[in-house]
């Protein structure tokens, strides 16, 4: 489902007029679509009705408040990487018995915290994480579940940095050190062995090395069960990719679901997935206006008012995302490097785009409703940029632009 379609030749978003939006709350301004988030959740959970799914939508893809709260009222849970997220999700009114915490470094604050709140399950990525754990959960004489994350040396073809099931990779331990550490865990008084995750990587579009993590983390589980350990659910990440170009191939739901199902067969196990890109990233675009062209000898550039600050992932990973004129105009075509104000040579939004623009036009930077603004910083002291969430014809701003007062206002100037 792609919200986001010209009508003669305006781009609006659901029924919203995106030249409107834009004149209303200025550029650069996030705008995501309720109906594309919701569709996109209700796709995971019809695809995967046939067992006890929860889906732990991955906070740190997108985490403002209003999208949170909007997966609560679906009936998502929530897998996040820090206390913060953790505060987000309860601020959005998420059950919090469906929170499982993952990452590498859990500080012992943010544990405790997660403890108190009463979370689902600690995503424990190394043993000495788990020592830390036990400590805590027998000082606080309070029970934990906890789900070992496994590295199943998968190399998913993606981008290397969003890469994550490799050896080399800091995530999880080792799948051949597992056992061990499981039994391990029985004899922790305070922790609850229920669960085992992976996450191998990030915009995958082929199915194959899900296909092998699966092979290798249901081995796991086959091979606890032979010795007493019994789980209760398999959390098999997210990673799932979505149509950032034209040639990109997306695996379907049902298909994604299809390689799931013989390992999930005749087991009593939950399914727990954490997808986050899938869900929100189509749902998402970023709208910009062209402050100046300029034209050299060697390239036309397309000089916007949103920059790599606000969209970092064109320069952190030569990621491509597509760029269209809000106003479709009939003018002569020419070819840009989309590019920001701020002072780098990497802070590109695009490169070689055919447009027919001109000063003051409007783009729509496509697909960035995942990884967007979360990734944004103040560099060059630039201002954070606004949020919008359409549904139907209404917009709501659901987070304000940032004020040059609130960058600076926890600086002090030393006597
Ligand atoms: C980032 C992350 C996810 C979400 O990945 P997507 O590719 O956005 O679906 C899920 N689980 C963990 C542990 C992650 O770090």
């Amino acid at each position: 489902m792609n919200p986001f379609q010209y009508r003669d030749s305006l781009l609006f978003a659901e029924d919203v007029n995106l030249q409107e939006l834009a004149n209303a709350y200025g550029t650069p301004c996030y705008v995501y679509s309720k109906g594309a988030i919701e569709h996109n959740y209700r796709a995971f959970a019809s695809a995967l009705q046939e067992w006890p799914t929860c889906i732990c939508y991955a906070v740190k893809a997108n985490s403002n408040l209003a999208v949170l709260s909007l997966l609560a009222k679906l009936g998502a849970g929530f897998d996040v990487v820090s206390i913060g997220e953790l505060e987000r999700v309860v601020r959005a009114g998420g059950d919090v018995s469906k929170v499982v915490f993952s990452g590498v470094a859990k500080r012992s604050d943010e544990i405790r915290r997660a403890l108190v709140i009463g979370i689902h399950c600690f995503n424990i990525e190394s043993t000495a994480e788990l020592q830390r754990l036990d400590a805590i959960t027998r000082e606080m004489d309070i029970q934990a579940n906890v789900s070992l994350r496994v590295n199943p040396d998968v190399n998913p073809t993606t981008h290397p940095y969003i890469s994550t099931g490799l050896k080399e990779n800091k995530f999880g331990v080792d799948i051949e050190l597992a056992l061990d550490i499981y039994q391990r865990i029985e004899q922790c008084s305070h922790l609850n062995a229920v669960g085992v995750d992976c996450h191998i990587g990030s915009q995958l579009l082929e199915l194959a090395p899900f296909q092998t993590c699966f092979e290798r983390i249901f081995g796991l589980i086959d091979q606890l069960n032979a010795i007493g350990i019994v789980l209760q659910h398999v959390d098999v990440g997210g990673g799932l990719g979505i149509r950032y170009t034209q040639d990109d191939q997306v695996p379907s739901h049902a298909d994604y679901a299809q390689v799931l199902a013989p390992f999930m067969r005749d087991r009593k196990l939950e399914l727990l997935i954490e997808p986050g890109r899938a869900i929100v990233g189509e749902a998402g675009l970023l709208l910009t206006r062209v402050e100046h062209i300029k034209n050299t000898s060697a390239k036309n550039f397309a000089l916007v008012d949103a920059a790599m600050n606000d969209l970092l992932r064109p320069s952190l990973y030569s990621a491509w995302h597509e760029i269209s004129a809000v106003q479709k105009s009939y003018g002569a075509t020419a070819t840009y490097d989309v590019v920001g104000p701020v002072c780098e040579a990497g802070d590109f939004l695009g490169k070689d785009r055919p447009l027919a623009i001109q000063e003051g036009s409007l783009l729509a930077i496509h697909a960035a409703g995942a990884y967007g603004f979360v990734m944004a910083s103040n560099y060059n002291s630039r201002a954070r940029a606004a949020e919008v969430l359409v549904e139907g014809d209404q917009a709501w701003l659901v987070r304000k632009r940032e004020t040059l007062g609130q960058l600076f206002a926890n600086e002090i100037i030393p006597d």
